[in-house]
C-alpha cells in the first residue's frame, strides 16, 4: 500500500467553538481531506453576546474566506471612551480610526453568533469537513501514535474514533486537558480570578425613548465605565440594533460552586445593588434587563501549561490558554491557533506520527509565548481598571488625563497603541510559513 499523503491524514476535532471551527476551516483551506468535528451541543445555538473583532482575527478570517459575511453586520469602531462609573465623567478617550490604515483590517464589534455562524457556514461549504453534533468526547483511550477518543452520542451507543491527530478544542472546561494533566501528574490549578461577569443584550426599541441611551447605541464606540473591582464595557452590535453590555464584578455566587459550574441565572436586584453607585444612565440601562434574564458567568483561568502537544494530541484555544476578557482576545487567539495549526501541519514532510508530532510542536512554539503574554496583559489591564482609592489609581488617572494631550500609555490595554502593535502587528500565519523549516528541524 502506498504511504499516506499528509493531506489524507484523519483529523479529529473535539469542540465546534471558536477554536474548533477555525481549525477545521483552516485545515480544509490547506487541502486536508478528512476532517471530523465532534460537538456536544445538538446545534450551535450560540450564546447571546457581543464580541470584539480585532484586526488579527479579521486577517485570519479573511484568508479563510468568511470575513466579508461577518463584516457586513459588524460595527466599525471609531473610538473608545473610558469613564468613571459613578459620575460618567470621561477619564480617557482613544481614537481607533488609525487601525484600519495601519493594520489593513479595522477593529470592529459584532454579535458572537454572527462570527460563529459565518465560520460554521464556511465549514459547511467544504465537503472535506463532517460535523457530528450532539456527540461528546469521553475518555481519551490513546494519545498517539493514532489517538483513540471515546465518543458519547446523545442517542445511541458509545463508540471509539481513531485518528492520526486529535485536536482538543473543547474550551475552558476541556475534559481532554484535564485527562492529560492527570496522566502526566501535572497540577495546573484553576486560578480563581474572584471575578464574574453579566452578559446583557438590550434591544434598540428598549433604548429609543431615552435620549442618552439612544445616543449610546447610535455611536460607533466602545464605552467602559469603571469603578473599584467592577466595570462595564458596552458597544452596539448587529447594525446597531442591539447594545451589548458585559460587566465584571466580584464573584459572590460561584465562590463555593463546584469547578464545573461556569454560568448561572443571576439575580437582577443583586446586579442593581452591585452597580448601585454607578451613574443614573448606567443604572437605567441595567434596569432595562428583564427580570429572570440576567445571566452570570464565572471568569476562570488556569495556570500556564508546560506543553500543549502530547504525542499526536493537541490542545487549542481556551483548553490551553483561557484568559480574562479584558483584552478581548480569547476568541481571536483560539482562531490564531487554528490558522497556525493548519499552516504547520500542511508543511509536515510526511504523514508519519513523528512528523505530525514535530509539526504540532512547531505550532506550540509559535503560539505559546504570545498567547500567555496576552493572558498576562489581560489580567494586568483588569487590575488597573479595578483600582480603589490610592496612589496607583491616581497614577492611572493621570495617565488617562495625559491622553487628552495625545500622550502616553492607555491603562485600558486593548486600546493602547503599543499593545495593539504587539497583538495586531504580528501575522502568525506568515511567521509560521517563514519559520517552519527552521523550527521543525530543531524539534
Ligand atoms: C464575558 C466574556 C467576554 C468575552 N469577550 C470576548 C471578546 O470580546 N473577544 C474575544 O476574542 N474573546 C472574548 N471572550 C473569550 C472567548 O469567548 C473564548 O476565549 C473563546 O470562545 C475560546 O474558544 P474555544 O474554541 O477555545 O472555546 P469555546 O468557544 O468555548 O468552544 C468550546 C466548544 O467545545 C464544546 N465542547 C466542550 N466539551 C466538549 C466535549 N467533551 N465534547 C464535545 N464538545 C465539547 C463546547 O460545547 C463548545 O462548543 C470572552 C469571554 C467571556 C467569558
Amino acid at each position: 500500500m502506498a504511504p499516506k499523503e499528509v493531506k489524507d491524514l484523519e483529523i479529529c476535532i473535539v469542540g465546534a467553538g471558536m477554536g474548533g471551527l477555525a481549525t477545521a476551516l483552516a485545515l480544509a483551506k490547506q487541502g486536508f481531506k478528512n476532517i471530523h468535528v465532534y460537538e456536544s451541543a445538538s446545534n450551535l445555538g450560540f450564546v447571546g453576546a457581543g464580541i470584539q473583532l480585532a484586526p488579527n482575527m479579521a486577517r485570519v478570517l479573511d484568508r479563510l474566506g468568511v470575513w466579508q459575511d461577518i463584516e457586513k453586520e459588524a460595527v466599525d469602531l471609531k473610538d473608545t471612551s473610558i469613564r468613571q462609573g459613578s459620575t460618567d465623567a470621561e477619564l480617557g478617550h482613544v481614537d481607533l480610526r488609525y487601525i484600519r490604515d495601519t493594520y489593513i483590517y479595522p477593529h470592529m464589534v459584532g454579535h458572537r453568533s454572527s462570527l460563529a455562524s459565518s465560520m460554521y457556514e464556511g465549514c459547511l461549504r467544504e465537503d472535506t469537513i463532517t460535523f457530528h453534533m450532539a456527540t461528546s468526547a469521553g475518555t481519551v483511550k490513546s494519545w498517539g501514535p493514532r489517538p483513540v477518543m471515546e465518543m458519547i452520542p446523545r442517542q445511541g451507543d458509545k463508540y471509539d474514533v481513531t485518528s492520526d491527530v486529535l485536536f482538543a478544542c473543547d474550551g475552558v472546561k476541556s475534559t481532554i486537558r484535564d485527562q492529560l494533566l492527570r496522566l502526566k501528574d501535572i497540577d495546573a490549578k484553576i486560578v480563581d480570578t474572584g471575578q464574574a461577569a453579566y452578559r446583557i443584550m438590550l434591544r434598540r426599541e428598549d433604548m429609543q425613548n431615552d435620549a442618552e441611551l439612544l445616543e449610546l447605541i447610535n455611536q460607533e464606540s466602545v464605552t467602559r465605565w469603571i469603578g473599584e473591582k467592577r466595570h462595564i464595557i458596552a458597544y452596539p452590535v448587529s447594525n446597531k440594533q442591539i447594545y451589548n453590555l458585559s460587566t465584571v464584578q466580584p464573584d459572590r455566587n460561584f465562590a463555593s460552586a463546584p469547578s464545573a459550574t461556569y454560568t448561572t441565572k443571576g439575580s437582577k436586584p443583586q446586579m442593581m445593588e452591585i452597580f448601585g453607585d454607578f451613574c443614573p444612565k448606567v443604572r437605567r440601562m441595567l434596569d432595562l434587563v428583564p427580570e429572570g434574564e440576567v445571566c452570570e458567568w464565572k471568569l476562570r483561568v488556569h495556570e500556564p501549561l508546560p506543553f500543549w502537544v502530547y504525542e499526536q494530541t493537541v490542545l487549542v484555544g481556551d483548553a490551553c490558554h483561557p484568559t480574562l476578557p479584558h483584552l478581548a482576545q480569547g476568541a481571536a487567539q483560539a482562531i490564531e491557533d487554528g490558522a497556525v495549526i493548519a499552516v504547520a501541519l500542511a508543511r509536515a514532510p510526511e504523514a508519519t506520527p513523528e512528523a505530525i508530532g514535530k509539526a504540532m510542536r512547531v505550532y506550540e512554539e509559535v503560539r505559546k509565548e504570545r498567547a500567555y503574554k496576552l493572558v498576562e496583559i489581560a489580567a494586568a489591564s483588569g487590575r488597573a481598571m479595578h483600582l480603589g482609592e490610592g496612589k496607583e489609581k491616581e497614577e492611572r488617572d493621570r495617565q488617562f488625563a495625559a491622553l487628552k494631550e495625545g500622550k502616553g500609555p492607555v491603562p485600558d490595554k486593548w486600546a493602547d497603541a503599543d499593545i495593539q502593535k504587539v497583538i495586531y502587528g504580528e501575522d502568525v500565519m506568515k511567521i509560521t510559513e517563514e519559520n517552519f523549516e527552521r523550527l521543525y528541524a530543531g524539534m
